[in-house]
């Protein structure tokens, strides 16, 4: 089997590797090619620790594997380590043998950003200018530059419940060449494509702070509890996501469906945008929102992936296991 440490990734991985992995896995889960198991996540009550596993089989990549990991909010404090931890294992589907050890970290914060990516590629509208950033922590920075990737933008505005994360969002456009504007959340409405990647448990961004023609990614939201939007803005929305089952369970559109203001059935797949079955956006005025909830899939995707650019350059660690 093969081993990728985490400290490798950084060098072997691109964003258009990410984004080509994201799109592709996205788009066999809706043809019915590939498919997540359910998630497991516990408090395992040992240094209140989140800890669990997201695995799945995608039949057309022949991706076989799960991602184990979570949260230790104590890390950084006792052990100057990131509190986030995880480690993809991949398996060959025809004999069950373990294939690889993938760190994960990285990859995490690369296959979500690409998820926002794909969803912008599929759904803004092309002439799109300026981005909203709703968040600003570390996910926020991955984000950004994954969608600066998609459209000519020309300003990034954002807005963050804590300003003095703000900079982080100033830094990537500056790399970009792009004007920043820190605005309040009316300011919104001169966004032509938003992101929400905070982790907030209350609504932040209204319906009235959304221009007609806007595209939104929630991001954030992927635990039981967590919101980042009005559910009238997903009334409001054409909404697609990665994984309907999970979006209705502990993503953005949880809300919206438990109080009855939308149905399972108004929720979409992004991969039928991406395979041509559902239109996608069809108006220049519709409101699309794609609620990125996080698969195992995606997970198993990008490390394939790099497993792949790690085997090619000589950087893979052989093992006999
Ligand atoms: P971070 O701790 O670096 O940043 C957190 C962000 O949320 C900051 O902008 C902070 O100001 C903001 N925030 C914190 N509490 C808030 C509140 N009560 N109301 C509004 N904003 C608040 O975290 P991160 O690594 O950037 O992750 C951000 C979120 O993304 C988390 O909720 C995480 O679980 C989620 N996430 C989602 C996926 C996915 O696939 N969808 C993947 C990874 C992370």
């Amino acid at each position: 089997m093969y081993i990728v440490p985490e400290k490798e990734i950084a060098g072997l991985m691109t964003r258009e590797a990410a984004f080509d992995a994201v799109e592709k896995v996205f788009a066999a889960m809706a043809s019915g090619d590939a498919y997540n198991f359910p998630v497991v996540r516990e408090a395992i009550g040992h240094e209140d620790a989140l800890y669990g596993f997201k695995g799945g089989f995608d039949r057309a990549g022949l991706t076989l594997g799960l991602k184990a990991g979570g949260y230790w909010p104590n890390n950084l404090e006792k052990r100057g380590l990131i509190n986030h931890q995880s480690t993809v294992f991949l398996f060959d589907p025809d004999t069950g043998k373990a294939k690889a050890m993938v760190g994960g970290n990285l990859l995490t914060a690369l296959r979500t950003a690409a998820a926002s990516s794909v969803s912008i590629k599929h759904l803004a509208r092309k002439d799109a200018k300026v981005i909203g950033m709703i968040g600003a922590g570390h996910q926020a920075k991955f984000q950004l530059r994954a969608a600066l990737e998609q459209r000519q933008f020309e300003k990034v505005i954002g807005w963050n419940l804590h300003p003095d994360m703000l900079p982080n969002l100033q830094e990537v456009a500056d790399e970009a060449g792009l004007p920043f504007e820190a605005v309040e959340l009316d300011g919104m409405r001169e966004a032509d494509v938003i992101i929400s990647i905070t982790s907030s448990f209350d609504a932040i961004l209204n319906t009235a702070q959304v221009s007609p023609g806007t595209h939104i990614a929630c991001m954030g939201t992927d635990t039981k509890g967590k919101q980042e939007v009005d559910p009238q803005l997903l009334v409001a929305a054409d909404v697609f996501t990665d994984e309907v089952a999970q979006s209705i369970s502990i993503g953005e559109t949880q809300h919206a469906v438990a109080q009855g203001l939308i149905q399972e059935a108004d929720v979409a797949q992004i991969g039928a945008v991406i395979n041509g079955t559902n239109p996608g956006r069809t108006s220049g005025d519709q409101i699309t929102l794609f609620d990125g909830t996080g698969v195992g899939l995606q997970d198993l995707a990008v490390a394939a992936s790099v497993v792949d650019l790690a085997v090619e350059q000589g950087i893979a660690i052989e093992v006999d296991f």
